[in-house]
């Protein structure tokens, strides 16, 4: 059984019982394959800190975070042996008792495992400026960077859809072609606007209701999050994906959970930490307003 380490701070300073929690938040100190810049380990600690910094009122919802029950785990204790399999384990006992995880990373990763622990009909929602589907990249078959495409080897292409694209290689270029593997380029959610991007993503989503939705810190433009592990120019603002969140959550049936990965603290001056506290603190209160406390 995996061994969970308690938070000095709990997210937001909020800690309600297990039981009566509907949001479970759940650190995985994981930065082991990082490539570029490192520390994305210290991240689940920056983003707690920088969250009891954070007003709790949400302007889109007129929620509170405060009245939402969410319970803080800690970290999940990496073990050298297999800290993929206990992240899904444990990931997958989240689910089985009806809540809805929120798992902060820790690299990207970690998002294979959570795919593994989610329900059969289930569908990822992914925020990144990179597709992550490089086959092998310096020397592993695991890392940040190929998990998605370990994945779409084991999953159907309409089971994923990434937002924000920006960067990739040839490689990645022609494996998405070749396996119809949708994908939303930065420059054109920029150049068409919310409308056009809500649209495409809900003609995806009528075949796909339920959602896991997985944020990469580097969708957003680097002047947004500087501390992103691997920062890419010509990125999303935090209003326009907050837009895209907020126009999907009434068609999608239901969201079951989100992660938040790839930010190095070492190379932030506290504006990252902040954003990543905010998509937190907005997601759920969005999809909170959508009902997910009284769907259970
Ligand atoms: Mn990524
Ligand atoms: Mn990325």
């Amino acid at each position: 059984m995996a061994r969970l380490i308690s938070p000095v701070n709990p997210f937001a300073g909020i800690q309600a019982g297990y039981d009566e929690a509907d949001y479970v938040v759940l650190g995985f100190p994981y930065d082991q394959t990082s490539t570029y810049r490192f520390g994305s380990r210290n991240a689940p600690q920056a983003v707690r800190e920088a969250s009891l910094n954070l007003e709790t009122y949400s302007p889109r919802t007129g929620l509170f975070l405060e009245n939402l029950k969410i319970r803080d785990l800690g970290d999940l204790e990496v073990s050298v042996e297999n800290p993929f399999v206990e992240l899904s384990q444990t990931l997958g006992g989240i689910f089985r008792d009806g809540k809805f995880p929120v798992v902060l990373g820790g690299e990207h990763s970690l998002t294979y495992s959570a795919a593994k622990a989610l329900p059969d009909d289930v569908t990822l929602l992914i925020f990144d400026a990179h597709l992550d589907l490089k086959d092998i990249y310096e020397g592993r078959r695991f890392s940040h960077t190929t998990y998605l495409r370990r994945l779409s080897e084991e999953l159907k292409a309409e089971r994923f859809f990434v937002v924000g694209v920006r960067a990739m290689s040839s490689e990645e270029f022609e494996y998405a072609r070749g396996r119809n593997i949708r994908y939303l380029p930065s420059r054109q959610i920029l150049r068409e606007g919310l409308g056009w991007a809500l649209r495409k993503l809900e003609e995806w989503l009528e075949g796909n209701p339920r959602l896991y939705i997985s944020f990469d810190m580097d969708v957003f433009d680097p002047c947004y999050a500087p501390a992103a592990s691997n920062p890419e120019p010509e990125g999303l603002s935090p209003t326009l994906l907050l837009d895209i969140v907020e126009g999907l959550a009434p068609h999608a049936q239901q969201i079951v959970g989100f992660d938040l990965v790839e930010f190095s603290p070492a190379h932030d001056n506290g504006v990252t930490a902040l954003l990543a506290a905010k998509i937190i603190f907005e997601v759920l209160c969005l999809v909170e307003a959508a009902g997910y406390g009284r769907r259970k």
